[in-house]
């Protein structure tokens, strides 16, 4: 729309006056409306606020109500653990995911790690807001990158889906409290203990935790050895709780 041609259509009549202030109040919110109104990442149609319009919204697959109480994979009954967890039971006491990994959610969590999903970060953030009802943690804790990789990538998705869930639920957020001083590769190909000796002492808490239940915050969970080895550090600096909140899960299962 051109911004001159729609003012100037008031012409100089004082009788338009308020017409104008009108035409000039719709402009504006004709301006925000379409700031405001994204195009649906599944289909392209217009979605509102959301990141998917109401048509695709069903295909956003979410836990099950019966999942681990500690790792969130799918269990036969409510409160029990899965096998993986009884047979070695984490450090962290509980998982909350917002969605299944799988698509599109896999596709939106691929774009935010390639720095092309900053448009679905305000809507996440409340997915992830609305994922955590009825908890009560003290802060949060994004998984941090090594600086290496934070330096190749100029962004952490974590800490930037955290930033935005501190805004949206008021939860402190501790950025700075921990440092990954290990660069660690890709899990790939690695079995149960190989991933777990792999991320062993990558983190380092610079800031004391005691007596606080912290929330741990990643885009995706798959084996949970990052995110178990998160919370014995924190464990280790007086956390008494770790609760993960991830955007998605997986659903293959562990391999011990
Ligand atoms: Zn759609
Ligand atoms: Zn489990």
């Amino acid at each position: 729309m051109n911004t001159a041609l729609f003012l100037s259509s008031a012409g100089n009549d004082p009788g338009k006056a308020e017409s104008l202030s009108n035409r000039i109040g719709n402009f504006f919110r004709w301006t925000i409306t379409m700031l405001w109104t994204r195009e649906c990442f599944v289909c392209g149609e217009v979605a509102g606020n959301a990141a998917v319009c109401l048509a695709c919204e069903p295909m956003l697959v979410r836990l099950p109500g019966q999942v681990c109480a500690r790792c969130a994979l799918p269990v036969p009954l409510e409160g029990m653990l899965c096998g993986q967890c009884l047979h070695r039971l984490p450090y962290f006491d509980a998982t909350r995911a917002a969605f299944i990994y799988t698509q599109p959610v896999r596709e939106m969590v691929l774009a935010l790690k390639h720095g092309k999903g900053f448009g679905l970060i305000d809507w996440l953030g409340g997915e992830l807001n609305a994922a955590l009802a009825g908890l009560t943690v003290d802060c949060i804790v994004p998984v941090p990158l090594h600086a290496r990789r934070l330096a190749e990538r100029g962004f952490n998705q974590s800490n930037e889906l955290a930033r935005r869930l501190a805004r949206v639920s008021g939860l402190p957020l501790r950025r700075q409290a921990i440092i990954r001083d290990v660069n660690t590769p890709k899990f790939v190909g690695l079995r149960g203990k190989q991933r777990r000796s792999a991320v062993r002492g990558v983190f380092r808490a610079v800031e004391d935790f005691t007596g606080q239940h912290v929330l741990v915050l990643d885009d995706v969970m798959t084996s949970g050895a990052t995110l178990n080895e998160l919370a014995r550090t924190l464990k280790q600096r007086g956390a008494v709780r770790v609760t993960n909140l991830v955007v998605a899960r997986t659903l293959r299962l562990r391999r011990q």
